[in-house]
């Protein structure tokens, strides 16, 4: 009984097999790396505009808070439909948006 070493050329074969792999995982991780960041960006952006505001259900009761915000001082605000959340949200700064 001796012992069946693998030859040579099926050592090599896969130690391509494995680089190639390696390659395949690099492309990957860039993939995912580029993605996360996507999302990232775009989770900010929700965020921005979105969830860190004050949601209102219709125009009318954004309306509503903008008149009282005008009683206390507060004008300039503006009214915008979100994309995220299909409410509505006030801004001061519509063009940020
Ligand atoms: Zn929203």
């Amino acid at each position: 009984m001796g012992s069946r070493k693998p030859s040579a050329k099926a050592k090599r074969i896969e130690q391509f097999k494995s680089q190639l792999g390696g390659m395949d995982d690099a492309f990957e991780r860039e993939n995912r790396r580029k993605e996360q960041g996507a999302v990232a960006r775009d989770a900010a952006r929700v965020k921005k505009a979105c969830t860190s505001k004050q949601r209102y259900a219709s125009y009318a009761e954004a309306q509503n808070t903008i008149a009282a915000c005008a009683e206390h001082g507060t004008t300039g605000l503006h009214i915008y439909k979100c994309p995220h959340c299909n409410g509505w949200h006030l801004t001061s700064h519509p063009w940020n948006e």
